[in-house]
């Protein structure tokens, strides 16, 4: 289980390594990606570890992209993105993760594009509760609790 996965994104999920997490749910999390397309740039995963996206049982497939539909309409608001794009890959890390990435042009999804971010210098904590508070038209927020009380980097 996470807790003994030496998986990057298990350790996420345990808390075991910082990331600025954006989103939480029972079975899912989603957070900025050290490397990213366009600002914005997110990584929506399950909580639970599986490689491959076409191995996901059908209900847990389902619930995966159900909140991706969730998380994008408050993710373009917040960005003023054209669109929400998204990839599945999983090269660089073997646990199925969903790049949500805020489009404005053709080619933005290349990952020859990714460049590295240090996210608290990029946003710095006062500016990331602009995304923070938005909300998606089912009431989602985008980045609740990244920036709550403890701080930025959840530990
Ligand atoms: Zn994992």
């Amino acid at each position: 289980m996470a807790g003994q996965s030496p998986c990057i994104f298990c350790k996420i999920v345990a808390h075991r390594f910082p990331a600025t997490i954006v989103y939480e749910d029972s079975d899912h999390l989603a957070f900025f990606p050290r490397e990213h397309l366009n600002p914005g740039h997110l990584l929506l995963i399950p909580k639970h570890h599986i490689d491959y996206l076409f191995d996901m049982s059908a209900h847990s497939y389902l619930a995966l992209w159900a909140t991706v539909a969730k998380l994008a309409p408050g993710l373009q608001s917040v960005t003023s993105a054209k669109r929400v794009g998204v990839a599945v890959e999983g090269f660089a890390v073997p646990h199925v993760h969903v790049h949500m990435v805020p489009l404005y042009a053709r080619e933005e999804l290349n990952p020859a594009r990714a460049t590295l971010k240090d996210w608290p210098a990029v946003y710095g904590r006062r500016s990331v509760p602009n995304l923070a508070v938005s909300r998606t038209p089912s009431g989602v927020a985008v980045l609740p609790r990244a920036l709550d009380g403890a701080g930025y980097l959840r530990r």
